[in-house]
């Protein structure tokens, strides 16, 4: 839920494809429960999330042909962008330099 333009290749796509898994999820009748109490997904976000990321890879040229499949979407979770931030700057040494040079600017 961070930013688009502030993260590397490998988290914007990483973040893409996880929103494809738990479209998955949802539609075989798999519990979130466990991602929505760990602050990890905002189930009403997921359809604005993929738009937002789809247009950031676009604008960086990356493919995408893997249009989000229909799901049924319900208010459930909360994610703490700030934490995420926080925590993308400990475990990313690209996704750091890119938020330290948005704060630069
Ligand atoms: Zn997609
Ligand atoms: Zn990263």
């Amino acid at each position: 839920m961070v930013q688009p333009d502030l993260l590397c290749r490998k988290h914007l796509m990483g973040e893409h494809v996880e929103l494809h898994m738990l479209v998955g999820s949802l539609n075989k009748g798999r519990s979130v429960k466990g991602f929505i109490r760990d602050g990890l997904i905002e189930v009403q976000s997921v359809r604005d999330r993929h738009e937002q990321l789809v247009v950031e890879m676009a604008r960086r040229g990356y493919n995408h042909k893997s249009p989000l499949p229909d799901f049924n979407s319900f208010i459930a979770g909360s994610v703490n962008v700030s934490d995420n931030i926080e925590e993308l700057k400990r475990r990313c040494i690209d996704c750091k330099e890119r938020i330290k040079n948005e704060k630069v600017n």
